[in-house]
């Protein structure tokens, strides 16, 4: 393709400038936010509705231990596909004997039909795969297949076998499913077929993602999803949370913090702010909007159309494409962050196929840093969120995070796929802490635990023992 070289890329100089200022986590203003995050977490916990973060009991508070035994099943809905899962756990020793899963599209017509249509669908998926059990797996006699259900979606959750759906989200619109315990609707669609299973546990996928990491390592203590969107939760002592009413003062449960809701000490700038106002949720999931894969590659969109506007950084390129929302995605910054060559030729490449704009080297050395300006900025305050977690666990009980080892179980498409930003994630982590305390801290990718996760939770809460 032909080149621009009347890019005025000289003026634009000022532009990365500023954006670099505006966009600067130094450690004080970490500091800032991993106290802040702390602070909300605490007043979540407190009352609800306490605080942005919502802080939401999971009724989690048996883990897997690894000495589980038996065939479990996992159901997972958050998005476009649903999945399934057997595993046949052996105990410490045998572990995972054997595991199958299946991944089944959504068709589009269900996600904006009845309740009724979606949840039989599902069950008529589970009962296909359900009858696929080759003789790797037993089923002890009298006893039902249990299940755990992942269900990424907004649910308060009343038990650990139960929750009612607040609101779908995600691009689904399912009518007569508000306001109704999901597992219920599930058990209805099941019993209408005749399947005789039952959902042991309703689970989050921060919730899965925790357990399925925590099989493993007994130091798992907060899990953080970063994908398209952002969450974590974490270990909490039952006596930390004065919300929970008439509980058992002992022990320990976990907490969905939903913390993409959080917004305090966010260094912010136009472009967050015009996007944040364009969104379908405007002045709510700030941090989720700063940190998360789904919008990463739209804040830098805007700030490179905005220099192809004011100084012309892409010539006289035509930005029509350059102007559409999301174009840009941020897997295309992970690309282009990842060209070394000179004359940045894939960083070329990509502007002109993705962005439909002619750029010479100079005009993409500044759309590397543009790039990794905001890449850095989101990075680095996930590592102050993980911190702030840890900080509040360690204020409740000295010594219990910092003392000793304590593992982050991380899972998501961005946290898995960016190189740049696990290190600036995990450079933030160190600062913040110090080297003493960092030692203790294990940042580890758990891939596709929350999958296994909620089969373990299943075995973990069965009824059958
Ligand atoms: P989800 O969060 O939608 O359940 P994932 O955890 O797989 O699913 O995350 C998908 C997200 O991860 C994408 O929306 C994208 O933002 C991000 N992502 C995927 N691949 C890459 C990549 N190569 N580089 C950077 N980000 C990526």
């Amino acid at each position: 393709f032909r080149m621009s070289v009347r890019s005025a890329a000289v003026s634009v100089t000022p532009l990365v400038t500023e954006l670099r200022k505006d966009c600067t986590t130094p450690l004080p203003l970490l500091r800032h936010v991993a106290d802040a995050m702390a602070a909300d977490m605490r007043a979540g916990l407190a009352v609800e509705g306490g605080s942005d973060l919502k802080m939401i009991l999971s009724y989690v508070d048996s883990l897997p231990t690894g000495n589980e035994k038996g065939l479990f099943y996992a159901l997972d809905l958050g998005g476009t596909n649903f999945r399934v899962l057997r595993v046949q756990l052996g105990g410490k020793e045998e572990r995972v004997i054997a595991t199958e899963f299946d991944q089944v599209p959504i068709p589009k017509d269900l996600m904006f039909g009845t309740s009724e249509e979606l949840f039989d669908f599902i069950a008529s998926g589970l009962a296909q795969f359900a009858q696929n059990e080759g003789n790797k797996f037993h089923l002890p006699t009298g006893t039902k297949r249990e299940i755990g259900f992942t269900f990424s979606f907004p649910v308060k959750q009343t038990a650990v076998d139960s929750g009612i759906l607040i609101k779908w989200t995600k691009g689904f619109s399912v009518s007569g499913t508000a306001g109704r315990d999901v597992v219920a609707c599930l058990n209805e669609a099941m019993e209408r077929l005749g399947l005789d299973m039952r959902v042991s546990a309703l689970v989050n996928d921060t919730v899965g993602t925790l357990a399925g990491a925590r099989y493993w390592d007994d130091d798992v203590m907060v899990a953080v999803i970063l994908g398209t969107g952002t969450n974590a939760c974490y270990v909490e002592r039952v006596d930390a949370i004065p919300k929970l009413q008439d509980h058992a003062s002992s022990g320990s449960t976990i907490i969905n913090t939903e913390w993409g809701a959080f917004s305090k000490g966010l260094p912010l700038t136009e472009f967050d702010r015009d996007m944040d106002a364009a969104s379908i949720n405007p002045g709510e999931q700030i941090f989720e909007k700063t940190i998360s894969g789904m919008y990463l590659g739209e804040i830098v969109r805007r700030v490179l159309l905005k220099m192809a506007e004011a100084d012309a950084l892409f010539g006289d390129s035509i930005l029509e494409k350059l102007s559409t929302p999301f174009v840009l995605g941020t897997p295309d910054l992970c690309a282009m962050q990842q060209d070394t060559s000179d004359d940045l030729q894939d960083v070329g490449s990509i502007l002109y196929n993705v962005a439909g704009v002619e750029s010479n080297p100079s005009a993409r050395k500044i759309v590397v840093e543009v790039c990794d300006t905001i890449v850095k900025r989101g990075g680095r305050l996930a590592g102050a969120g993980i911190v702030g977690i840890l900080q509040k666990m360690e204020e409740d009980s000295k010594g219990v995070i910092f003392g000793k080892r304590t593992v982050v179980a991380m899972d998501g498409g961005l946290y898995e796929n960016y190189p740049q930003y696990r290190t600036y994630l995990s450079e933030a982590v160190t600062e913040l802490l110090g080297d003493d305390s960092a030692k203790n801290v294990v940042i580890e990718h758990s891939k596709d635990g929350s999958g296994i996760g909620a089969a373990l939770l299943a075995a973990a809460n069965s009824k059958y023992h």
